[in-house]
């Protein structure tokens, strides 16, 4: 590992380009606000960006907080220059007591200029929004950790626990190298933790506005592929023959796209169910508490089934994504793929899965296998008091009335290569953004200049009463 010396040269380098002074403000908003702005203004797409400068920047702040060398690290897989993140720790006093870790991925989705109103490496402040690629997803959310950092430090804050803060690329391109991973996988000490705390599932605002409920990411579904395959001799298609591999595949296909697995509630949807059902209301409302009451209310779920969210947190879902066939238009085909991308819920095996494909292939000719598996299946992270109660306590302060929501994420966030790796990973943000998600991930994607405010407030708090557990 070369990252040690990287550190010292790229912490020079950046602590060298000068950076604003600890302004007058109460609570630092101003720097706050130049920190999330130099994130966001230096581009960490994974085609032309880097987020190891992005890291450096922040690395830089830190050292001009006061943070020493040896409390900052650069680190920089092999290979992937422009893919490095930052490790920083504020040291707790009490040497036995675990850590707490924040973790942020500091990589965005691609953006291009001439389909963006605005320009999406520049952060805009319009109309009481923050616009720019990052601004919700999720570099919010890095800005505070390093914020929180900063102002735990300069307020002479001594944390019980260790408080470290782990910043990483490649969460947003699948195959890309995935820091959080990577991690575990090469300095799994660095980032040990009781728990750990990052992006998940925002706060939900209604049309004006107005909290609905925080929601906190509690479990996740695994997403896991499976090839179906038909190979055969073929022949001339002049002559064509029943035992088609194209015929075999797509019936197979065809009877996966009819069913539907049982409803399987876990902890996180049950809570999300209960909660949801007091907000919502209405017959909608009604069927969220008859299908916690009773998971086999048919009439219940196939009201839920309307929503595709509702409807993914229910239950493992599996769907066609890939067909490949054939290989001359005059020939018959001698073989047919299809690849079937399934969500799996908390506690269901790849296997398990495996077998019921099969048994819905249900037909020797199609094959049906994993093509590859990433990483071992960890049971949720549990969402004990220990971590429920200061989240109820810093959200009832600052949002009085508004409940506090688990939800099973259909998609998947870092968690899931931390709690198969022994640290507990829950999606706590305090950022609530807009019924239409802020446009994460596409066009135009703003979050509440409040929004973000709150929840610097939020995760201040809230990090701090961890670390004083
Ligand atoms: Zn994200």
């Amino acid at each position: 590992m070369t990252s040690r010396s990287i550190l010292l040269a790229l912490v020079a380098l950046a602590s060298s380009t000068a950076h604003a002074a600890p302004t007058a403000d109460a609570d630092g908003r101003d720097r706050f606000r130049a920190i999330y702005k130099e994130l966001i203004e230096t581009n960490t797409t994974l085609s032309s960006g880097d987020c190891t400068l992005a890291a450096t920047r922040m690395a830089a702040r830190l050292k001009s907080a006061g943070y020493p060398d040896e409390d900052l690290r650069i680190f920089v897989p092999d290979g992937h220059p422009k893919e490095g993140g930052l490790i920083a720790v504020l040291h707790g006093s009490k040497p036995d007591a675990k850590a707490i870790l924040m973790l942020a991925h500091v990589d965005v989705v691609e953006a291009k200029r001439e389909d963006w109103t605005r320009d999406p490496f520049t952060l805009i402040e319009e109309d009481g929004y923050f616009y720019a690629r990052g601004t919700a997803d999720m570099k919010a959310q890095a800005a505070i950790w390093v914020d929180n950092l900063i102002r735990y430090r300069e307020s002479g804050f001594r944390p019980k626990r260790t408080i470290k803060l782990a910043l990483t690329c490649g969460e947003e391109t699948n195959g890309a190298l995935n820091g959080a991973e990577w991690l575990t996988q090469h300095a799994r000490e660095a980032i040990d933790a009781e728990f750990a705390l990052t992006e998940g599932v925002d706060g939900t605002l209604d049309e004006k506005g107005k909290p609905v409920s925080l929601g906190i990411l509690a479990a996740e579904k695994i997403s896991q592929n499976y090839t179906f395959e038909v190979t055969n001799a073929g022949g001339h298609s002049s002559r064509p023959l029943p035992d088609n591999a194209i015929y075999h595949l797509v019936r197979a296909v065809d009877r996966v796209s009819r069913y539907e697995f049982p409803v399987d509630l876990g902890d996180a949807s049950r809570g999300f169910f209960t909660g949801m059902s007091k907000i919502i209301g209405g017959a909608d409302g009604a069927a969220m508490a008859a299908v916690v009451r009773n998971p086999m209310d048919a009439a219940a779920v196939a009201v839920l089934d309307r929503e595709p969210n509702w409807h993914a947190m229910l239950r493992t879902t599996c769907v066609a994504t890939m067909l490949s066939a054939g290989h001359a238009t005059n020939a018959l085909p001698q073989r047919a793929r299809a690849n079937i991308n399934c969500r799996i819920v908390p506690g269901v095996s790849r296997e398990e899965v495996r077998l019921q494909l099969a048994k819905l292939a249900d037909d020797p000719a199609v094959a049906v296998t994993i093509p590859e598996v990433r990483g071992p299946i960890a049971p949720p992270a549990p969402l004990t008091r220990r971590v429920m109660g200061p989240i109820e306590q810093v959200a009832g302060e600052i949002w009085p009335g508004v409940p506090v929501v688990p939800a099973l994420e259909p998609g998947a966030s870092d968690a899931q290569f931390l709690n198969p790796a022994g640290i507990p990973t829950y999606g706590v943000t305090g950022l609530f953004t807009d019924a239409d998600g802020g446009h994460i991930h596409g066009l135009n994607e703003r979050i509440p200049v409040k929004s973000v405010y709150d929840g610097r407030t939020f995760l201040y708090r809230l990090v701090k009463l961890y670390a004083d557990q």
